[in-house]
């Protein structure tokens, strides 16, 4: 059995030698495609591979038809929208997220966000603070609730929306259930968002969601540059001289938004919200002993193709 790691943006050191010691302990074989230039590169790599550990990369159906003994595919990390699934699904193989295995990175991301804008991304000027300060959840999954739970430490009052959640696993942690994103942004002062990147979802943050929220509003990003409707955001910062974006996927119109925005707009350079070593050797031996259970015992616990 070949399992092959192939990451544009390779893992730690420390994550890709847990990895191999948990395939290599199964019996099987680990090769390694780090730092991929060219996709032609990636085509040759899955020839011959069982399962694929990936990261950020593409997996579409150029990918797909060249790995004919595939059988899955494991995103390590949360989001799974590089992966085509209608077509793994079609070539018959199965694909998996390890989902909340990078959540705390994430959600610690997130509140390092939220301190650096309210304090004027540290240029030596007042700002504010956290403290007593509303903050909107939105989509409380992995992510979410760890957001919550480390601003709970910072004094916020916490709210939330999920479209799927039961109001009572939000309400169990201490946090408001609100019945609309509509009124999650009308209540709160920061909004941190969660929400996948989905037909649904896609532009999904625009102008009259915004425009809700109150006077000194924030929105963070850490879940995907294409749930905002980046146009709409302009818009609304050009209409809004008191609304800051603080994001962890650096937008589209990163270069416009920058420009007219300086003191109220920043972006990592690139996304680096799960990249910490635990993180990276959380998801990535997650990975490994999903890909051998699916193997040794048929185990699709985290499968999200049909
Ligand atoms: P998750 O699957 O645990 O949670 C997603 C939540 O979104 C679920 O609770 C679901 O019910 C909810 N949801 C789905 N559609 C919704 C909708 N239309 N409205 C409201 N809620 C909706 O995922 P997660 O681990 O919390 O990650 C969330 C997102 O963050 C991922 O999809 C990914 O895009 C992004 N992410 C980014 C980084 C990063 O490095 N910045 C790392 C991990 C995840």
């Amino acid at each position: 059995m070949k399992v092959l790691i192939a990451t544009d943006k390779p893992f730690a050191k420390v994550a890709v030698d847990g990895i191999r010691k948990e395939i290599e302990a199964a019996g099987y074989e680990l090769a390694l495609l780090e730092k991929y230039t060219e996709k032609k590169q990636l085509l040759d790599a899955v020839k011959d591979a069982n399962a694929i550990i990936i990261r950020s990369d593409i997996i579409d159906a150029e990918v797909l038809d060249a790995a004919k003994d595939l059988k899955i595919v494991v995103r390590a990390g949360a989001g799974y929208d590089n992966v085509d699934l209608d077509s793994a699904t079609a070539h018959g193989v199965c694909v998996m997220n390890t989902p909340g295995q990078n959540s705390n990175a994430v959600a610690e991301l997130a509140l390092g966000l939220m301190v650096f804008a309210v304090r004027n991304f540290y240029n030596g000027t007042s700002g504010t603070e956290l403290m007593g300060k509303k903050l909107g959840i939105h989509a409380y999954g992995n992510v979410g609730r760890n957001v919550a739970r480390v601003a709970r430490g910072f004094g916020m009052e916490i709210y939330a929306y999920d479209a799927f959640c039961p109001k009572e696993v939000i309400e169990k942690d201490g946090a408001k259930a609100v019945d609309s994103a509509e009124e999650l942004y009308a209540t709160c002062d920061v909004v941190s968002l969660h929400i996948p990147a989905t037909a649904e979802t896609k532009n999904s943050i625009n102008y009259a969601l915004l425009n809700k929220m109150p006077k000194g509003a924030m929105l963070v990003n850490t879940a995907r540059k294409e749930v905002i409707n980046e146009a709409e955001l302009i818009k609304l910062m050009e209409d809004r001289v008191d609304f800051k974006y603080v994001t962890d996927i650096m937008p589209s119109a990163h270069a416009e938004l920058a420009e007219k925005f300086a003191a109220r707009y920043f972006s990592t350079p690139k996304k680096m919200g799960a990249q910490t070593a635990e993180a990276n050797i959380n998801a990535g031996i997650a990975a490994a002993n999903q890909i051998v259970g699916f193997f040794k015992d048929g185990c699709e616990k985290f499968r999200v193709n049909k």
